[in-house]
């Protein structure tokens, strides 16, 4: 496996691939890699010839007063991860790779990103758009892997792919989640261990949404409430959102009537952690 720093590292070992009629998978992150990485790696090598992982912290997805400063990294152990599962190459660029001086050209999305995370973070789309269009560019690879954990992600950069033509599979791959039912997240090291128990109520939230469904429940609003609730009984949980919509549009829905996203930003302590979960009717 190797570790590459430069655009030009990168499309000329693609190159080399190309020549040899090889498949390339693109796995995106942003480093500090845990188990649910790792399964969009798994699914990238057992899928395609050769797999690139890039680990970029990028820093114009960051908002004023985010954590892009304390954002945890980690190369050394990223590396072991990615030479483990089998990944061929590992791009980790300095961000003044990424962003020349005088870098002005972004991509931007009119829909599907105003509202849940978006909310709270207008630039975020915006700055995950662009550098995926540059990876996807960079690598130019067949098939790329995200996570559902960031759903909302998963589903802008799916219409994306669709409105500019990049003719790139894009995989969607579950949520994988510690024992006790905490999604994983690179951002969990930030949890104090008070705070790391207090955060287990997201994922429990979600499970008596999706207990109420199974039980007949159609009112969008009633499952909401009842997460909401469940969440509010956490002295250390601070609700960002806490919104039900259909995985389509990502527009609020009332009914239950169709596949929807039930997806929650929740503060614990300072930190903010996301979790989400698909709901749809099964044919009887
Ligand atoms: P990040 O490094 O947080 O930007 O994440 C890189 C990719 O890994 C994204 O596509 C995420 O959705 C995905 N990912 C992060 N956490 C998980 C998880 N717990 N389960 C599945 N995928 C994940």
């Amino acid at each position: 496996m190797k570790i590459v720093n430069t655009v030009n590292e990168v499309r000329e070992q693609v190159r080399a691939w190309r020549k040899e009629g090889l498949s390339v998978g693109l796995v995106p992150t942003m480093g500090y890699l845990h188990e649910g990485h790792k399964s969009l790696i798994d699914r990238s090598v057992s899928e395609n010839d050769r797999t690139v992982v890039s680990v970029f912290v990028n820093p114009i997805q960051f908002g004023p007063g985010e954590d892009l400063e304390s954002y945890p990294r980690d190369m050394d152990r990223d590396a072991a991860v990615c030479e483990t599962a089998g990944a061929d190459l590992i791009f980790h660029p300095e961000p003044s790779e990424m962003y020349h001086e005088g870098f002005s050209t972004f991509v931007d999305m009119d829909t599907l990103t105003g509202g849940l995370c978006g909310k709270t973070r207008p630039i975020h789309f915006r700055g995950v758009c662009t550098v995926v269009s540059k990876l996807f560019h960079i690598v130019t690879p067949d098939r790329a892997y995200f996570g559902q954990k960031d759903a909302q992600q998963l589903a802008v950069i799916r219409h994306m792919v669709e409105d500019l033509s990049f003719g790139i599979e894009i995989v969607g791959c579950p949520i994988v989640r510690e024992e006790d039912g905490l999604a994983k997240s690179s951002r969990n090291t930030y949890l104090n261990e008070e705070e790391r128990k207090a955060a287990l109520v997201l994922s429990r939230s979600l499970n008596i949404g999706k207990e109420l469904f199974e039980n007949g429940e159609r009112e969008a609003g009633k499952l909401k409430d009842a997460i909401v609730e469940e969440v509010q009984k956490e002295p250390r949980a601070k609700i960002d959102y806490v919104e039900i919509v259909d995985w389509k549009n990502l527009e609020p829905v009332e009914k239950l009537d169709r596949e929807v996203l039930v997806a929650m930003a929740v503060y614990i302590g300072k930190t903010r952690l996301i979790d989400n979960m698909l709901l749809h009717l099964t044919e009887a």
